[in-house]
C-alpha cells in the first residue's frame, strides 16, 4: 500500500447528505461556501496530505524527533513540509478572521483536519495545538496581548503549546502547583515544571509561544486558584520580534509508543529569575478559560480516531487484495490462491473497520456543524439546543472514535496476519500511534465521568432524552420503506435506541444517590451512546443511498456501498447495545464490592 488517499466521495457524501453543509453555509458570512467550493478545498487539502505528509509518516516514525543540548531537531522533511502547509494556509483556515485568519466553519474544517491526522498524526499535533492557543488568546485576550502574539500565530511563524500537566497534575488539573510571581511592571514570573508538553521545543519556527496554567502567588487552592499566562520562548522586543531568551526550556523529549515525530517535552520554567509571563484574561479563571477550548480540542482528538481508523481500513484493504491464501469457503478444487478479502472472516473484519470508521465520521462531522450553530446561529434558542448536544456528543466523540481507533488499527494488523505484527507493512505504527488518542485531552475514564455526570446526571438527562426523541423519528422513517436492508436497520437500531434510553433513565435515577455505581458503569455508557449515535448516522446514511438508488442515482456502485455497510453495523455492532445496555446497570456491584486490597 503506498500513500493514503483522501476519501473525498465518503467526506463528500457526509458533507452534503448525511449532515447538513446547506445548513451551515447559511449561516452568516458562510454563503460563498458552496458544496464546489468545499469540494475544491477537501480537493487541495488530499493532494498535501497524500503527496507531502503521507510518505513522512513512517520516516518519521523511524527517526524521530531529536532532543540535544535543549534543542529539538525534527525528522528529515518535516521542516520542509511545515513550510509548505503554512505557505498554503492550511493552518489558519479556523482563525479568526481579524488576525490574518480565514475564519471557516467547523464543519469544513474537520474533514480536513481528519486528512491531516491520517496522512501523518505526528504532524497534524503542532497546528492542533497552535489553534487552541490562538483561540484561548482571542477568546479571553486582553488586546495588547492578541495584536502582539495572534498575527504572527495565525501566519503560522510562530506556533503554540498547551502547558497544563505536571507529575502530580494529570486528570486532576487543580493539583497544578507552577508558580506566577507578579511583577511591578504587570508581568509575572512563573517557576515550575510541566510534563508531557506536546511540540514544547521544536526547529519549525523562530519562537514558540506556550500557554501555561500557574497559580499565581496567595491564590486559593483547587481548581479556582489556577490562572492563564502565555510565556513566549524568546520575550519580544518593542518592535514584536523575537528578543532575549526566556528562561524558559526544554530539559528532555520522551522515548514514547508512538508518534515518535511528535516531540513530547518536559519543560522547565524559571531556573533563574522566572519565566515572563502575561496574565491571559482574568486571574484565577484559567481552568475555566481551558474548558471553554476543551470542545474543540476534544473534537480534534476524537478526529483522530476517525483518521487512524480511515488509514488502517485503507492499508488492510489493500493487503487483503494482494495476499492469496486458501480457498474461498465453499469452492473445492481449484488452486489455493484466493485473494484474502474472499475470506468471509476477512470480509467481517474489513467491514467492522470501514463501518464504523464512517459512523464514527458523520458523527464527528454532525457534532461540528452543531458546534458552527451553537456559535454563529442568528436564533438564540436554536444556539443553545445546538449548545447543549454538544456537550454532551464531545466526550462521546472523543472517547468513542478514539477507543474505536485503537481496535480498528488492531484489526488492520489482523488482516495483514503475521506481516501486520512486522513494521514494514506500516499496519503497526498505525496502533502505535492510535494508542495515545484515549489518554491525551482526558482519557476515556475522564470523558465518561463528564458524560454520566455533568451532561446527563446532573441536568435529569433532559439532553440526552431529546437526542434519543430525534434518533426515534428515524426508526419511523425506516420503517415506510418497503427495502429489506432498511427494515433489518430499522430494527436493530430501533432496539438499541430502546437499550440508550434504559440505560440513561437508570442513570438519571441512580446518580443522585449512588454515583459510584454509574461511575463503574460509565464507559459502557459512553461506548452504548456512541453505537446507537453512530447507528443514527448510518441508518440516514442508508436511507438517502436507498432514496437515490430507487431514483436512479447516477453512483449505483457507490450507494449500494453505503446502503449494505449500513446494513452491517445493524447486525455486528449495534447488536452489542444490549450486553452494554446490561454492564452499564448492572456491572456495579462487583466492581464496587471488591477491596482495592483484593485487586
Ligand atoms: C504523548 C503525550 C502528549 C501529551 N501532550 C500534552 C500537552 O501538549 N499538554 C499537556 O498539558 N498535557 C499533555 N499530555 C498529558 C495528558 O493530557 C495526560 O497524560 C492525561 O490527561 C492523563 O493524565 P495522567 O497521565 O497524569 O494520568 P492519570 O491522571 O494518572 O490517570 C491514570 C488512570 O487513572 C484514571 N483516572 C484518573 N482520575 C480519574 C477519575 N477521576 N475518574 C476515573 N478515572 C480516573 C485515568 O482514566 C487513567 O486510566 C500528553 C501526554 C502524552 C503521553
Amino acid at each position: 500500500m503506498a500513500e493514503y488517499v483522501a476519501p473525498l466521495k465518503d467526506m463528500k457524501f457526509v458533507l452534503e447528505h448525511v449532515v447538513g453543509l446547506d445548513q451551515v453555509n447559511q449561516l452568516p458570512g458562510w454563503q460563498d461556501l458552496t458544496a464546489d467550493v468545499v469540494e475544491a478545498i477537501l480537493e487541495e487539502a488530499g493532494k498535501l496530505a497524500g503527496e507531502v505528509l503521507s510518505p513522512l509518516n513512517a520516516t518519521g516514525d523511524r527517526a524521530g524527533a531529536r532532543y540535544k543540548d535543549g534543542e529539538v531537531t525534527m525528522p528529515a522533511g518535516f521542516k520542509e513540509a511545515y513550510r509548505q502547509y503554512i505557505h498554503a494556509g492550511w493552518n489558519n483556515i479556523l482563525s479568526p478572521t481579524d488576525f490574518g485568519g480565514q475564519g471557516l466553519p467547523h464543519l469544513v474544517a474537520t474533514p480536513v483536519e481528519e486528512m491531516w491526522g491520517a496522512a501523518n498524526l505526528a504532524f497534524k499535533l503542532c497546528p492542533m495545538l497552535t489553534q487552541g492557543a490562538i483561540e484561548a488568546i482571542h477568546h479571553v485576550g486582553p488586546d495588547e496581548l492578541r495584536q502582539r502574539f495572534l498575527p504572527k500565530m495565525v501566519s503560522g511563524e510562530w506556533t503554540g503549546t498547551m502547558n497544563l500537566t505536571e507529575p502530580q497534575a494529570g486528570s486532576d488539573l487543580s493539583q497544578v502547583r507552577t508558580k506566577a510571581t507578579p511583577q511591578a511592571d504587570g508581568t509575572y514570573r512563573l517557576k515550575g515544571q510541566k510534563i508531557f508538553i506536546t511540540y514544547g521545543e521544536h526547529d519549525y519556527t523562530e519562537n514558540i509561544i506556550h500557554l501555561v496554567l500557574a497559580r499565581i502567588d496567595g491564590a486559593p487552592e483547587g481548581v479556582k486558584g489556577i490562572s492563564l499566562f502565555v510565556v513566549p520562548k524568546f520575550v519580544l522586543n518593542a518592535d514584536g520580534s523575537p528578543g532575549p531568551r526566556n528562561d524558559v526550556k526544554c530539559v528532555s523529549i520522551e522515548h514514547k509508543l508512538g508518534i515518535h515525530a511528535s516531540p513530547t517535552a518536559v519543560m522547565v520554567y524559571g531556573e533563574q529569575e522566572g519565566a515572563v509571563g502575561y496574565l491571559v484574561g482574568e486571574a484565577h479563571r484559567g481552568l475555566e478559560y481551558m474548558f471553554i477550548m476543551m470542545n474543540a480540542a476534544r473534537l480534534s482528538v476524537g478526529l483522530e480516531g476517525v483518521a487512524i481508523s480511515e488509514r488502517a481500513y485503507q492499508r488492510a484493504l489493500a493487503w487483503s487484495r494482494e495476499r492469496l491464501q486458501g480457498r474461498p469457503v465453499g469452492a473445492s478444487g481449484g488452486a489455493r490462491t484466493a485473494p484474502i478479502v474472499q475470506h468471509p472472516d476477512v470480509k467481517r473484519m474489513l467491514l467492522t473497520m470501514k463501518s464504523l470508521t464512517e459512523a464514527m465520521r458523520a458523527l464527528a462531522y454532525w457534532t461540528s456543524a452543531l458546534l458552527d450553530r451553537a456559535r454563529h446561529h442568528q436564533d438564540e434558542a436554536e444556539r443553545k439546543r445546538c449548545q447543549g448536544l454538544v456537550d454532551l456528543l464531545i466526550p462521546v466523540v472523543k472517547g468513542w472514535s478514539t477507543e474505536n481507533g485503537i481496535e480498528i488499527a488492531s484489526l488492520g494488523i489482523q488482516v495483514h496476519g503475521g506481516m501486520g505484527f512486522i513494521e514494514e507493512t506500516g499496519a503497526a505504527q498505525h496502533l502505535r500511534d492510535a494508542r495515545i488518542t484515549t489518554i491525551y485531552e482526558g482519557t476515556t475514564g475522564i470523558q465518561a465521568n463528564d458524560l454520566v455526570g455533568r451532561k446527563v446526571g446532573r441536568e435529569g438527562g433532559r439532553t440526552a432524552f431529546a437526542l434519543i426523541e430525534q434518533m426515534e423519528a428515524v426508526v419511523k422513517e425506516l420503517g415506510a420503506h418497503k427495502n429489506v436492508h432498511l427494515a433489518s436497520i430499522g430494527d436493530r437500531f430501533s432496539s438499541a435506541i430502546a437499550r440508550l434510553r434504559e440505560a440513561t433513565q437508570w442513570i438519571v435515577e441512580t446518580y443522585p444517590h449512588n454515583p459510584a455505581a454509574v461511575a463503574a458503569g460509565s464507559v459502557y455508557y459512553l461506548k452504548l451512546m456512541g453505537i446507537t449515535c453512530g447507528g443514527w448516522m448510518m441508518a440516514r446514511s442508508a436511507l438517502i443511498a436507498a432514496t437515490q438508488m430507487e431514483a436512479g442515482g447516477a453512483d449505483g456502485a457507490f450507494l449500494r456501498g453505503k446502503l449494505l455497510t449500513a446494513r452491517f453495523y445493524g447486525d455486528h455492532i449495534l447488536s452489542q447495545a444490549m450486553g452494554l445496555c446490561a454492564a452499564t446497570m448492572r456491572g456495579a456491584d462487583s466492581v464496587l464490592a471488591i477491596e482495592d486490597a483484593l485487586l
